[in-house]
Formats: C-alpha cells, sequence, structure tokens
C-alpha cells in the first residue's frame, strides 16, 4: 500500500501563547528523541565549517564529508586556499555539484578572508554576509555551530518544510520563517533547535514519504497523516 501522504487540510491556526506552547511541546520532543543531534558537517575550526556549508547547497551533508578531507588536506588553511587554482578547487570538489560557482565561492572566501579578516573567520553576522558564498543560513551555521552565537535560525529545505507541517508559519521565504521561528523558542536553544528539525526531516519527516505513524509529533502535529 502506498505511503500516505500528510494531510493538507490547513490545521486551525494558532497564535500568541498557544503557538508558542504548541512550538515548545515540538521542541521537547524533538530534543527527548534526537539528544545527539548536531550539524553533521565534518569540521575542526570555522573556515572548514564555512568552507563545507558552502559546498552543501544542493547537495548532501555526507558527501561533502566525502570531499573535504582531500580539500584541507591539500589547503589546510584560508591562506593555503586563496592561492588554490580554481581548476585545482573544482577537480576536488567536482562531485558536490555546481562546482564551478562552488570554487569560485570558496577561493573568493578564502582570498577576502586573508585580505580583510587577518586569515580569520570573522564572528559577526555582518562581516560574514559580505564573504563571497555566505548568505544568512551560512552565517547562521557558523555563528551557531563554529562560535557558539545563536544570532539566528538556520533556515534550510528542512527547517522550512517542518515549520510549514507543525503549524508554526505560513511564510515560504527562509528569511521570513527565520523571524517566525525566532520569537517562538528561547534564544540560547536556536542552533539546536535547528539540528532537531533538520534531523527529524532527514530521518522521519521526508519531504515526499513522512513517516507518520513512527512519529513522536503524530498526536500534535497539524500534518499528521492518520
Ligand atoms: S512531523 Fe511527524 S506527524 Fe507531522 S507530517 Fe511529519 S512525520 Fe507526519
Amino acid at each position: 500500500m502506498a505511503a500516505k501522504k500528510p494531510a493538507t487540510r490547513r490545521p486551525a491556526r494558532l497564535r500568541g501563547d498557544a503557538l508558542r506552547a504548541h512550538a515548545l511541546e515540538i521542541q521537547r520532543r524533538l530534543a527527548a528523541t534526537y539528544p545527539d543531534a548536531h550539524c553533521e558537517l565534518t569540521h575542526r575550526n570555522p573556515f572548514e565549517l564555512a568552507v563545507a556549508t558552502v559546498l552543501s547547497a544542493q547537495c548532501t551533508d555526507a558527501r561533502v564529508n566525502m570531499v573535504t578531507p582531500e580539500l584541507f588536506r591539500r589547503w589546510p588553511t584560508p591562506q593555503a586556499l586563496a592561492q588554490a587554482s580554481l581548476e585545482a578547487i573544482e577537480a576536488v570538489i567536482k562531485s558536490t555539484g555546481f562546482y564551478r560557482n562552488k570554487a569560485k565561492s570558496i577561493l573568493g572566501l578564502a582570498q577576502q578572508v586573508v585580505a580583510t579578516h587577518g586569515g580569520e573567520i570573522p564572528t559577526e553576522m555582518d562581516a560574514l554576509v559580505r564573504l563571497p558564498g555566505i548568505g544568512r543560513k551560512t552565517a547562521n551555521v557558523v555563528l551557531g555551530n563554529a562560535f557558539g552565537r545563536n544570532e539566528g535560525i538556520v533556515v534550510d529545505t528542512h527547517v522550512a518544510r517542518l515549520s510549514a507541517r507543525f503549524g508554526l508559519t505560513r511564510e515560504t521565504d527562509p528569511v521570513k520563517i527565520e523571524q517566525a521561528l525566532i520569537p517562538l523558542f528561547p534564544r540560547e536553544s536556536w542552533t539546536q533547535l535547528s539540528h532537531l528539525m533538520i534531523w527529524h526531516g532527514r530521518r522521519t519527516c521526508a519531504a515526499l514519504r513522512p513517516r507518520c505513524g513512527d512519529c513522536v509529533l503524530v498526536d500534535c502535529c497539524p500534518s499528521a497523516a492518520l
């Protein structure tokens, strides 16, 4: 029998305190289900995380983790990567897709970090988003996971999809989704919240075949296919 899709009916829309209570209950259950949720991009420092996150666009973390050991073996620092040839970088990262643009981005990122930031990945959102290839989502990944700073909430495809399914927002633009999520969750939990939602999206609430029957949220999710 084909797997049931999530219900398409619109749930009664929660607002204010009821919406915050709903959001916190979801967060509580996900935290209990995935106590080890963490960033799945392998990295040893902010530079490696920034580069790996650029490479993760339209690509799985597992695939990125296959190319970064060689990438960082050959160019272990921003200074080293800034001296690399575009063609050499392209050859190493080719399997991550969109490799020409990604190679340009990480080469430009390394060069700008060396030229403008003394070879150190900046710790401020404003400076991060001025680096090649780094938008707000990537900046949030770096700030939250490399520097322990909860400046915002990472909204990737999983967080966007689950935010809608959970009934947390009807926004579809990632920046607007982030702004809708921010008042619902304690600031100190923003980075971990993204991990929880990403892990749930990967393991249970997939885009095409969510496993509602195995889901810890089935009785409180307005999109559950019962
Ligand atoms: S969160 Fe759970 S119950 Fe809701 S759609 Fe996803 S898998 Fe189904």
